[in-house]
């Protein structure tokens, strides 16, 4: 078999760069095993404002101008929704934190997104004495049923096989690559976590960090909104919420434990004080970077080999942009911005 690329790792990150790569009629196989689930159990929502310091998100405009589309064309090939525009309410926890909400309102990158209003409306069950800071153009994409289904528009077009990558089976040869029995020019590893596991590119300072979050059903919590305080509280439809995320920097595991889910149910109680049932419990672990930039690029020795990674807390909004910028260097030269470059660490 031969092909141009082979991809290691259907998260977001393999998603979108396979999508570049039917675009620009490519041909390539993936390779999924299932070890890692970040981009099944993630929130899904994409947000251009830091909630704690109410800055804007580094570069966040032009990544959802990439992403929605990208979102949106997914939507039509598969005919179905995926993207649920939401709006967030920041529950404020003191005058002062009205203060910083108001001043940052002045940013140019930020006035399209904070509303300039006072939030002061009464939710049964939300604690929310200093009211709320609105945002807007903000949203969820369901990317577990999203990948699901892109998953078996591969497995269908025999595109995909759900086997582990073995790297030591991987040969370079001239002007490309040999594994098992496929030949490809080039291959990409989006493996998230997964990529300690590959002695490619493990040397990446990927900081692991696990996230925890349970569903709730809340038949008191009557809310449309998304709410923002010590967690995010996301409304699913049918009385249930989804609520995260907890940050474990040392567990590597992506077993839910009890100590999260009492981190979890703490803070909850802190803001949101009606009765609920927990009817989920879920967690995985975020391909994080030292400098909370992602890793893009081609081995320094071996150029047919490049990684997608290190996608982080915002992979919705994220892999689209850099899937495009990996192509584009890899297809066409064209240079990787220094911030998203591996050639920062090498
Ligand atoms: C609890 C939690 C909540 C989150 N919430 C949000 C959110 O609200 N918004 C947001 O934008 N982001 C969120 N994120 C972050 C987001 O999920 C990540 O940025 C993104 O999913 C990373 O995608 P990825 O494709 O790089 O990695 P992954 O999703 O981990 O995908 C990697 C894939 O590679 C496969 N793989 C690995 N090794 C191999 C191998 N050797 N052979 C074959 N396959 C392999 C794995 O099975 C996996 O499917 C959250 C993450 C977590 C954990």
């Amino acid at each position: 078999m031969q092909v141009d690329y082979i991809i290691v790792g259907l998260g977001l990150a393999g998603l979108a760069f396979t999508k570049e790569l039917e675009k620009n009629k490519k041909s390539y196989l993936v390779f999924e095993d299932y070890s890692q689930n970040s981009s099944i159990v993630a929130g899904g929502i994409y947000n251009p404002v830091v909630l704690k310091r109410f800055t804007p998100v580094w570069n966040a405009s032009e990544q959802l101008e990439i992403a929605l589309p990208f979102y949106e064309d997914l939507e039509i090939q598969f005919n179905k929704k995926y993207h649920f525009p939401i709006a967030i309410y920041r529950i404020f926890k003191s005058v002062e934190e009205q203060n910083n909400w108001f001043a940052a309102c002045d940013n140019p990158g930020l006035s399209k997104y904070m509303s300039t209003k006072l939030i002061n409306e009464k939710h049964e069950g939300v604690l929310a004495d200093f009211g709320y800071g609105k945002l807007s153009n903000t949203g969820r994409i369901d990317t577990k049923t999203l990948l699901e289904d892109y998953r078996d528009y591969l497995l269908n077009r025999e595109l995909i096989r759900n086997e582990s990558f073995q790297y030591s089976e991987l040969k370079i040869i001239e002007n490309g690559l040999e594994y098992k029995d496929i030949k490809a020019s080039k291959i990409v590893f989006c493996e998230g976590f997964g990529l300690k596991n590959n002695p490619y590119f493990n040397e990446l300072p990927m900081q692991e960090a696990k996230g925890e979050l349970i569903t709730i059903h809340a038949p008191n919590l009557n809310v449309d909104f998304l709410i923002k305080s010590a967690l995010f509280v996301l409304p699913l439809g049918d009385n249930l919420y989804k609520i995260g995320a907890t940050f474990n920097w040392k567990d590597k595991t992506q077993l839910p434990t009890e100590e999260g889910k009492n981190e979890l149910t703490t803070k909850l109680g802190s803001f949101i004080n009606v009765p609920y049932k927990i009817v989920e419990h879920i967690a995985g672990i975020r391909p994080t970077v030292k400098d909370r930039r992602p890793l893009v690029g081609k081995h320094s020795k071996y150029p047919n080999l490049a990684v997608l990674n290190g996608l982080g807390t915002r992979g919705v909004m994220i892999a689209p942009t850099v899937a495009k910028a990996l192509y584009n260097h890899l297809e066409n030269g064209i240079e990787l911005e220094k911030e998203i470059s591996i050639a920062r660490f090498l």
